[in-house]
């Protein structure tokens, strides 16, 4: 018996062993942790985000804890969050906890208030935002003010309350969110507290606030229920916690008693801080970020108190999490994106299926970024994700037809999975000798090497689903004919755009022969960038990186605009080490011998670099989509074959270039309707 088909639980005895939670058992290990989500409707759990948990639970979760649901009405932005304010929440958190138990797993109910951490109320103007003294943020560029006591009493009360309606929802626990630089972070910290009262001054009056609101918490959910804290074990802030903070406050907390038994049940400690940029991109801790980041402090943490303590981020597979936990680092294991791009990752860990778990890359891009661009969150490998109403249900072919897939990028790989998962017999042709498209080239960038990921989870899932999958072949008519397809689906990529201005003079290679080896690059170096993706500004570090001097000129108000906010975050904090010199808000006009002529893109006034040795550009794809009429199809894309005409779908990038997250959707929307 091989590792890869030992019974799960030979394997993974510690991830799949139930656990004891104060007074709850939960079944195993693996945990989705509170994570915003904007599936909420009217903010309340409605049908979306019930599914969205329902398949995660279905999938054999250990516990579900829910986003955060915001205490007051002060913090809550969007209709598309929790908001546990008044009883009209119970009737939908109840149907999601009766939905979460039906599949075996438990849930636990996140409460939060941001406290400082805020920018805009619900109708769009900027809060004055509480905390324990007045101060900025500096991320949102808001100042908020300090709450009086009454203020303090009226918010210990709204957790309470809100807390009473998870009860009566009948969720199994309660997480009071005390993590990352939000309101009750903020209290604990000696920097942002500056109160001189009751509440601040002395490491007990600092965490007088969180005591308060546990033991009331406490009081209103009785012993039956899980009670647990979420706190960051390191902050990363110039001004919030750190780690030998954290450990002191959880020590003090742990050990507080209520009627008999600890007050606390467990405490989840993530990393990072909303309040200053190096901090908050732990929040959702990039690809380029360690692995299991927490796992040093959560197991501090462990040492200094009785309780389990819950281990997150970037634990990603269930070998890495098995690894935490035998450790004794934690008791928990947050699996959070693991989740969200394969909910059914501990069942298939269960069966001894652990090489088909789908891996999530940390690219975070249609995860958080969605919820940062205020869309939904689902996931570029798994666009079934926040989707679980629709397209997420796989309905099997009404008619089994003959599907000849051109092309084996990420939307060739996954319009072909889908198609043949649905009953139709497909065959995927590839032109290249291996599957991944420019996928194969993104992953040479600096902070991508794990984007290369998805093609081995498409290759294991091909084979799953009874692909057909032909390497190194050219479609032509002649291959068209011999399949004898009923629809063809185009997913031919894109090519690199050819650099438009006046450029002749000068010496300019593009962005892909550069990653490739194949361009001899000067020492001194404009990088233009059109596209504000991961390509300029990934070129630009990885050319500094080799001691070329570097300007990166772009056409955003900063660049990587158009990447994930933690990754592009990340990646200029890199730029700046490296002393790579960013010019704005400019387009590409010309070059000669040596020198350089932008366009500011608001002036219109010329910006001119001088001693640059070569130019090398980033200005975007061409689809690759001429091969309907290759084939003999005519200009409107229809496709006769043998007599018969044949159904055609062009997707992707060939369709208009974009990203993996709308090539692998747009895959599942056309595999889905044929
Ligand atoms: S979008 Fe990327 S980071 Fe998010 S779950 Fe999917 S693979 Fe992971």
């Amino acid at each position: 018996m091989t590792a890869s088909t030992q019974p799960g639980s030979e394997r993974f005895p510690t991830l799949l062993s139930p656990l004891v939670v104060g007074p709850v058992t939960i079944r195993n290990r693996i945990v989705s942790t509170g994570h915003a989500t904007r599936l909420a409707d009217g903010q309340q759990a409605g049908p979306r985000l019930r599914a969205y948990h329902r398949a995660r639970a279905a999938g054999g979760v250990g516990l579900i804890v829910t986003e955060a649901s915001f205490i007051t009405t002060e913090g809550s932005y969007s209709g598309a969050q929790l908001v546990n304010t008044d009883d009209s929440i119970i009737p939908s958190l109840t149907a999601l906890a009766e939905e979460v138990h039906a599949e075996g797993a438990t849930i636990f109910g996140q409460l939060l208030h941001l406290g400082l951490e805020q920018s805009h109320r619900l109708d769009g103007t900027r809060v004055a935002a509480p905390g324990p003294s007045a101060g900025d943020s500096e991320r949102y560029h808001t100042s908020g003010r300090a709450m009086t006591v009454a203020e303090i009493a009226g918010v210990v009360e709204a957790f309470a309350a809100a807390a009473g309606r998870i009860r009566t929802a009948g969720l199994d626990g309660v997480e009071i969110g005390a993590s990352h630089g939000y309101l009750l972070a903020q209290f604990l910290s000696p920097e942002i507290n500056r109160r001189t009262d009751a509440y601040g001054g002395s490491f007990e009056g600092r965490l007088r606030f969180l005591v308060e609101v546990l033991t009331a918490v406490r009081d209103r959910i009785g012993a039956d229920l899980a009670l647990g804290i979420r706190i960051s074990g390191d902050e990363h802030t110039t001004d919030g916690l750190d780690g030998d903070a954290v450990v002191e406050i959880c020590a003090a907390v742990a050990a507080l008693a209520y009627d008999g038994r600890p007050l606390l049940d467990y405490v989840n400690v993530p990393i990072g801080s909303s309040r200053q940029i190096a901090g908050a991109v732990h929040i959702v801790s990039p690809m380029s970020t360690d692995l299991a980041i927490s796992v040093p402090i959560a197991e501090r943490i462990s040492a200094a108190i009785s309780q389990p303590v819950l281990a997150v981020g970037r634990i990603n597979h269930p070998a890495l999490a098995e690894e935490v936990l035998a450790s004794g680092a934690a008791g928990l294991v947050g699996m959070t994106r693991a989740l969200i791009v394969d909910p059914e990752m501990p069942a298939k860990t269960a069966r001894g299926e652990v090489a088909e778990v789908r891996q999530c890359i940390a690219c975070n891009q249609a995860c958080i970024d969605r919820f940062h661009r205020g869309h939904g969150i689902s996931c570029i490998q798994h666009p079934e994700t926040g989707r679980e109403t629709g397209l997420g249900i796989r309905r099997p072919a009404e008619a089994p037809k003959r599907v000849l897939v051109v092309g084996g990028g990420p939307a060739g790989m996954k319009a072909a999975c889908v198609a043949a998962e649905r009953g139709h017999t497909v065959t995927l042709v590839e032109r290249d000798t291996t599957l991944g498209g420019q996928v194969r080239l993104a992953e040479r960038l600096p902070r991508r090497s794990e984007l290369g990921g998805i093609v081995p989870n498409f290759e294991r899932e091909l084979v799953r689903a009874g692909v057909e999958v032909r390497l190194g072949e050219t479609v032509d008519r002649d291959l068209v004919e011999r399949c004898g397809p009923d629809v063809v689906i185009v997913a031919t990529g894109a090519t690199v755009r050819a650099p438009v201005g006046e450029l002749a003079d000068a010496h300019v290679v593009d962005a892909w022969q550069v990653l490739r080896g194949e361009a001899e690059v000067g020492r001194r170096v404009l990088v233009a960038d059109a596209r504000c993706d991961a390509i300029g500004i990934g070129i630009a570090e990885h050319l500094a990186g080799e001691r070329h001097r570097v300007t990166l000129a772009s056409t955003g108000h900063v660049a990587g605009e158009t990447l994930p906010r933690y990754v592009r975050d990340l990646a200029l904090g890199e730029l700046h080490r490296l002393e790579v010199t960013q010019i704005p808000l400019v387009r590409l006009f010309g070059a000669d011998d040596d020198t350089v002529y932008l366009q500011h893109m608001a002036s219109g006034l010329p910006v001119i670099v001088t001693d640059i040795d070569t130019v090398v550009v980033c200005q975007g794809h061409t689809a690759v989509d001429g091969l309907v009429a290759e084939l003999g199809g005519d200009t409107d894309g229809g496709l006769v074959i043998d007599g018969r005409r044949v159904e055609v779908h062009v997707i992707g990038d060939a369709r208009a270039p974009r990203t993996v997250e709308e090539a692998t959707l747009e895959a599942l929307e056309v595999a889905s309707a044929i």
